[in-house]
């Protein structure tokens, strides 16, 4: 079976550890948090940081990597040194990512490769829509057939990342503005643009249209729909704990499907067994 420990989630910085709960080993997606939160979290989750056994990055941008020297020395000092993968590309566009790229072993990151194999567990990268040199969701199976999928910092779902969604039981899922208030708010034209685009980041709308669609067609595959689904990315200038929870609850409702909705937060833990 899996857990879900969200960090942190939003554009101040985002982490997320599955966990492996046979094991108690896990996997680290980004690292965008500092060292004292990243530690206290994973203290108030029960998990022991000791047991990361990998880093896997979503993309470079810095809500998303400026943690993970920080991280990593620390978790050096705890015994362990996990693997970091990252696209080569991710790491030519940033500075955080080649100071860490002397210090610890780093292997690539594609859409499409073989599984990347860590903490007892198999993650499946997918590419996401999004403006970094390169940008991974995942998909994460454990052994006993149990699966989560997590997209972030997308602008569109794309049909490659809507397969690698389908038949989970956790999905973590960007629900990231809520579009008027987006549009009426204090960004510059250029950013609000950026951030609508389809290589920006999913809406609430998006987000419910993407859920309702899973659900329906796992029905009408025999397939699992989720049952707990994780609002992720939330915009803290854009964007509610409200809104977010309410368009997962309109993408179940369309679609007839029952699971528990939660939303990352910025600023405390979200786990999900
Ligand atoms: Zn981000
Ligand atoms: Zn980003």
């Amino acid at each position: 079976m899996l857990k879900l420990h969200v960090l942190a989630s939003g554009s101040k910085g985002n982490a997320a550890i599955v966990e492996n709960a046979a094991t108690g080993a896990g996997m680290l997606i980004d690292c965008g948090i500092c060292k004292r939160d990243f530690l206290e979290r994973c203290d108030e989750a029960g998990f022991d940081p000791a047991r990361i056994d990998a880093v896997l990055i979503t993309h470079e941008h810095g809500d998303h990597t400026k943690g993970l020297g920080v991280v990593l020395r620390g978790l050096a000092k705890l015994g362990c040194a996990p693997t970091v993968y990252v696209n080569q590309a991710c790491i030519d566009a940033s500075s955080a990512l080649q100071k860490v790229a002397g210090d610890c072993a780093i292997l690539p990151l594609s859409s499409g490769q073989r599984a990347i194999e860590a903490a007892g567990l198999r993650a499946f990268p997918f590419a996401t829509s999004h403006d970094a040199a390169a940008s991974f969701g995942f998909r994460v199976e454990a052994p006993d057939g149990d699966a989560l999928g997590y997209i972030t910092d997308s602008g569109i779902v794309t049909s490659t990342a809507h397969s690698a969604l389908r038949d989970v039981r956790i999905l973590a899922l960007e629900s990231n503005h809520d579009e008027r208030m987006l549009q009426s708010g204090d960004y510059p034209y250029v950013i609000k643009q950026r951030i609508a685009s389809e290589f920006g980041h999913l809406s609430n709308p998006q987000a419910t249209e993407e859920l309702a669609a899973l659900i329906t067609e796992s029905r009408a595959a025999g397939l699992r729909a989720p049952e707990a689904v994780v609002a992720m990315h939330i915009s803290q200038n854009n964007n509610d704990y409200d809104l977010p929870r309410a368009a997962l609850e309109k993408g179940l409702a369309i679609a007839e499907g029952n699971a528990r909705v939660l939303c990352g937060y910025q600023g405390r833990l979200t786990s999900v067994k």
